[in-house]
């Protein structure tokens, strides 16, 4: 009997969220990228975007019902516009994550409002039947819908290895950043403690975020 269990959810501290993902190539099967993606979709019930380094896949793939046919979106790239010089940028709030759980992120993440985003995705061809992979592009605008502007570059976030909590402040110096990873390998380590980390003044810094750290508990700096 085939095991129908979804992949399980990558939690922080595990090292295929820190990667960069590969590209996936022009002939790599189509039966297999179906199954990539019906393993993303059934992780999460099909409710939330996850990207492929968060179920072990290591490749640059993420889905989300809202783009393309069949929602999975291969080999994205974010093209900018060319005016104004400078790319128009938005403070995303309340940035959640599936591997970071019981972390909302509340200061402003900076991300683009006006972008073009190019792809690949799966969908079937009207005539035949058949499913064949496709170019496809999708302009986004944070003025028509924020949340969806934010979510887009959260996944592409994930194939570069990067997690919401990297934009925070924080007063760990990186190498404690990465021994606080390397402590965090479970959910249930994950929930046993929290810390706040600091953030320079001007900054809300991590209200109430839990990620595990101990026996060190470490407090946000002095405003001065
Ligand atoms: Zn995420």
């Amino acid at each position: 009997m085939p095991n129908t269990l979804p992949p399980p959810v990558m939690i922080i501290g595990q090292p295929c969220l820190r990667g960069v993902a590969k590209a996936v190539p022009p002939d790599y099967p189509i039966d297999t990228l179906m199954d990539h993606f019906n393993n993303l979709v059934s992780t999460t019930g099909g409710n939330n975007p996850i990207a492929g380094p968060q179920i072990g896949l290591d490749l640059r793939i993420f889905s989300f019902g809202g783009i393309g046919d069949n929602g999975i979106v291969i080999n994205p790239i974010i093209v900018l516009p060319q005016l104004p010089p400078t790319p128009l940028t938005f403070s995303s709030q309340g940035e959640g994550c599936l591997s970071l759980p019981s972390l909302t992120v509340n200061f402003g993440i900076t991300r683009f409002s006006k972008f073009t985003l190019q792809y690949e995705t799966l969908q079937y061809d009207s005539i035949t039947n058949l499913l064949q992979r496709v170019s496809a592009t999708q302009e986004f605008d944070a003025d028509l819908d924020e949340r969806l502007c934010a979510l887009v570059q959260h996944e592409i976030d994930h194939l570069d290895g990067k997690l919401i909590c990297d934009y925070a402040h924080s007063s760990l110096s990186l190498t404690e950043m990465l021994d606080l990873e390397q402590r965090v390998d479970t959910i249930s380590q994950y929930a046993r403690e929290s810390i706040r980390f600091g953030t320079p003044p001007g900054y809300n810094y991590l209200l109430a975020n839990r990620l595990i750290c101990s026996p060190a508990r470490v407090e946000p700096p002095m405003n001065n």
